[in-house]
């Protein structure tokens, strides 16, 4: 189903801050979707929307076609799993698995029988009469997901939450989180400012931006092909050049003037015409380093440059390279035994080059988008804390 969580129109705003601006947007029936942001741009917001916890100010909100807005969150037939797991510490696993089901009032040998499955399905029935100070963090996160799953929610709603594990274990988590959709099959919604997390997880991302979503995709078309330099900087590293379309090359292509960089040139997928400003973005692993002039190739760019600083990070090398006016970022994957190669190294004379089509057109971010851009997560929307009374549908304790 294509149109199972529909977004119509919806914002709110808290005060003067309007925390979600006019977001409409299509969530299809079994995908994981991820609303990924900087802090502050909104996506908590959203979630708690779908959730029952915010009212929205104007917009619908259908789920399956039936419009659950006014709906209290009891009845959404949706569960949310959050970062601090929010388990109930008096009771076992199994307990707090069953929780929701046994306050509901359905059948003891029922509830049972689910309980078990779910145990089986996070591989937590050697735990099941443990409390939850006596298991992992990782194992917590599994026992919430369980306990949301056991409602048979049609829709999971995740609000960051590996935020609290240590990277191994949120790699590890990722995966598990993955199967366990795999086995399950219900839609997942997503809420993480991390975009590594993002896009190994996700079928589609909606990037946001103060409030709006400023692009919807697969992780890859989201990464390859930004709409915006706001996007092609949030996701991944990114070179950006300020320059000038000022000729025609084929049908395809436009030559670049770029201040204090030479003329460079790109494949025109955005209708550019000449004498447009233009901004570019190359990522950092599209540029290849020699020592040697690369052969001649009417569409590769190539330009001189000199190594300023060289970071070795195992499985590749970081570089940044002067070329007059920019210092450009360059990764390079190691594909042969490091150790047996006289790799480039600081101070070395270089040729970089790329093709014409690994370069990208971009609409130009603003001067606040850039300041965000750049804020740490914890000194954005630091003036406000969350409520402390509120549960979802399987009646969970306060997150
Ligand atoms: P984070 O990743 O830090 O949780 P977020 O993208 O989820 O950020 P929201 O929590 O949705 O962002 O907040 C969006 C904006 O709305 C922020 O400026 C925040 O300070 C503000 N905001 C959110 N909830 C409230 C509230 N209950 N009262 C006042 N302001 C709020």
């Amino acid at each position: 189903m294509d149109d199972f969580l529909v977004f119509e129109g919806l914002s709110k705003s808290f005060g003067a801050v309007q925390a979600v601006a006019q977001v409409s947007l299509t969530v299809r029936q079994g995908e994981i979707f991820s609303l990924l942001g900087p802090s502050g741009c909104g996506k908590t917001t959203l979630l708690r929307m779908v959730a029952g916890f915010e009212t929205p100010d104007t917009g619908r909100i259908l789920l399956g076609g039936e419009d659950i807005t006014d709906l209290p969150p009891n009845r959404r037939k949706v569960n949310t799993i959050f970062q601090n797991y929010a388990l109930f510490p008096h009771l076992s696993v199994r307990e707090n698995i069953a929780f929701g089901r046994r306050v509901a009032r359905q059948p003891r040998a029922e509830i049972e029988r689910d309980v078990d499955r779910m145990l089986e399905l996070i591989q937590m029935e050697a735990y099941a009469d443990r409390r939850p100070d006596e298991i992992s963090g990782g194992q917590k996160q599994r026992v919430a997901v369980a306990r949301a799953l056991i409602n048979k929610p049609r829709v999971l709603l995740l609000d960051e939450p590996l935020a609290a594990l240590d990277l191994k274990l949120r790699q590890h988590m990722l995966m598990e989180l993955d199967l366990i959709h795999d086995e399950v099959g219900i839609t997942f919604l997503y809420v993480t400012h991390d975009q590594g997390e993002a896009m190994s997880l996700s079928d589609r991302i909606a990037v946001m931006n103060h409030g709006r979503i400023e692009q919807t995709g697969a992780p890859a078309e989201i990464y390859e092909a930004p709409r915006s330099s706001f996007v092609a900087a949030f996701i991944g590293d990114t070179n950006f050049f300020d320059g000038v379309a000022s000729a025609q090359s084929g049908a395809d292509y436009l030559r670049l003037t770029i201040e204090g960089f030479p003329p460079v040139l790109c494949y025109n997928d955005k209708g550019i015409s000449v004498g447009a400003p233009v901004n570019l973005s190359v990522r950092p692993e599209k540029f290849s380093l020699s020592r040697e002039e690369p052969a001649a190739d009417p569409l590769r760019n190539v330009v001189r440059g000199q190594v300023e600083d060289v970071i070795y990070m195992g499985a590749q090398t970081k570089y940044w390279v002067r070329v007059e006016a920019y210092r450009l970022a360059v990764t390079l994957q190691h594909r042969r035994f490091a150790l047996d190669e006289k790799p480039i190294t600081w101070n070395e004379a270089v040729w970089v080059s790329w093709h014409a089509d690994d370069g990208f057109m971009l609409e130009r971010y603003s001067e606040a988008d850039e300041e965000l851009m750049n804020t740490p997560p914890e000194e954005v929307g630091e003036e406000w804390a969350p409520e402390e009374s509120e549960g979802d549908a399987a009646g969970s304790p306060a997150p």
